[in-house]
């Protein structure tokens, strides 16, 4: 196959604007790598229905058997440019090509540094920020704990009930949406205290007036959004009553980006859309389109710690910084951050329509790319999940009883109508008992 031609039918497969399903779902392929799979593999990874891709193109996807499917999930709110963005896929071949590794923690990696300066430009607060980069979320999150600890002096960390950070001991402790993620690993890490998430009272008048002294207190981590916990967005006024309770006592705000972030809310940082300006950003997922990296962005202010206080062997590594350039090029030219509001404002209003003729859809929430589909409990939002797979489109319970939708930022307005009548489909079978 020359180059053109395969350029042709990742075109072809980005174009499309429904499922195309040629066997039952999951067909014979897909059943058969799920067995073998499911001899091998950690038994702790929690697959949602059995769906096994082999390619994917923009918002769509082909698995094992060829059917294809229109992705709402973006490989989980990480292919912020589409499934293998042709200018994503050049930037790291071109990258392959060059270098593959050299440890940024040991020796200077330029485009370590050139991931970092972006970040300079692009982080959602005034003043110069400096960068750490890693292998992922968790990670990120991790760093932004030492960071905040090194930097203030103080031990104590405050996190909310609902929120995910990661699995890794550190943000496994801050992570509280589901008593699963944690279960049978204590003792989690020690001076850890959880809040409630657009509570106004709960840190003053709980934490701070009964567990922990507030000039103890080194960070306030919180998901600008939360992900994970349900597609939630906060209440009017939540980040500047955080903001203010932060510069009252010395505490560093944290926002945790890793998936609000990347263009998903309509800007760069679901941050943005608060008015305030957090002192660290922690983000990961869509920041290299699918390459594995992540990032702590703080104020320079905050970057005091001591050379060799933390590093990493492959964190920056040379492709997913190279696929993060690419990522921030394809944002900026594409207009991905304009795409997202204007699909997604669109999207909303179709999921309000399907919601007034459909009781079973009890909320639709969200803004942009970052839906969130609320149900009376998680075993109808299963039912939908899977129904709605079964007919080709992909979406992903969270929270308690939510689906949240997180197509790919390249999502298109046919894809998005589409979308809307298949996910009407699904309601009427889980209706009628499907
Ligand atoms: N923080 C948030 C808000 C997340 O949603 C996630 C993952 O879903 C993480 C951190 C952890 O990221 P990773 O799975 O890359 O470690």
């Amino acid at each position: 196959m020359t180059i053109s031609e395969e350029q042709l039918t990742h075109e072809a497969l980005a174009a499309k604007v429904r499922p195309e399903l040629v066997t039952e779902i999951p067909g014979p392929a897909v059943r058969a790598h799920v067995e073998r799979d499911a001899r091998v593999t950690s038994p702790s990874l929690p697959r949602a229905y059995p769906f096994a891709p082999r390619r994917g193109a923009g918002s769509v996807v082909e698995d094992l058997d060829g059917n294809i499917f229109i992705d709402l999930n973006a490989g989980i709110a990480v292919t912020s440019t589409g499934h293998s963005h042709p200018r994503v896929v050049e930037a790291i071949e071109r990258q392959a090509r060059d270098l593959l590794h050299y440890s940024a923690s040991d020796f200077y990696l330029p485009i370590y540094a050139d991931v970092c300066e972006r970040l300079d430009e692009m982080a959602p607060f005034s003043g110069r920020a400096r960068s750490f980069l890693t292998n992922s979320g968790t990670e990120s999150v991790e760093a932004a704990i030492k960071l905040s600890r090194s930097t203030t002096g103080r031990q104590y960390v405050i996190a909310f009930f609902q929120s995910f950070h990661g699995r890794s001991m550190g943000s496994v402790t801050l992570t509280a949406s589901k008593a699963k993620y944690r279960a049978h690993f204590g003792p989690m890490l020690p001076s850890v205290h959880h809040a409630i998430y657009g509570d106004f009272e709960y840190l003053d008048e709980v934490v701070f007036k009964r567990l922990v002294a507030p000039d103890e207190v080194a960070a306030i981590v919180v998901e600008s959004w939360l992900g994970e916990g349900g597609y939630i967005l906060p209440p009017e006024g939540w980040f500047a009553y955080l903001r203010e309770l932060c510069d009252r006592h010395g505490i560093l705000l944290v926002c945790d980006e890793v998936q609000s972030g990347m263009g998903r809310s309509g800007k760069m940082w679901a941050i943005e859309h608060e008015g305030v300006e957090p002192d660290i950003v922690v983000a990961g997922k869509g920041i290299a389109s699918g390459l594995p990296l992540g990032a702590m962005i703080a104020r320079e202010e905050h970057m005091s710690w001591e050379t060799g206080a933390h590093g990493s062997t492959y964190g920056g590594s040379p492709l997913p910084c190279a696929a993060a350039l690419a990522t921030f090029d394809v944002i900026r030219d594409e207009d991905l951050l304009g795409n997202a509001s204007r699909v997604g404002e669109g999207f909303l209003a179709g999921l309000r329509d399907v919601q007034s003729r459909h009781p079973l859809l009890r909320e639709v929430r969200g803004k942009a790319l970052w839906i969130g589909l609320g149900f009376a409990d998680g075993d109808t939002a299963q039912a939908v999940e899977k129904a709605a797979f079964r007919k080709g489109l992909l979406m992903l319970t969270c929270g308690d009883d939510a689906i949240r939708i997180s197509p790919p930022l390249v999502f298109r307005e046919d894809q998005a109508r589409a979308s809307l009548e298949i996910f009407e489909e699904a309601l009427v079978e889980v209706e009628a008992g499907g």
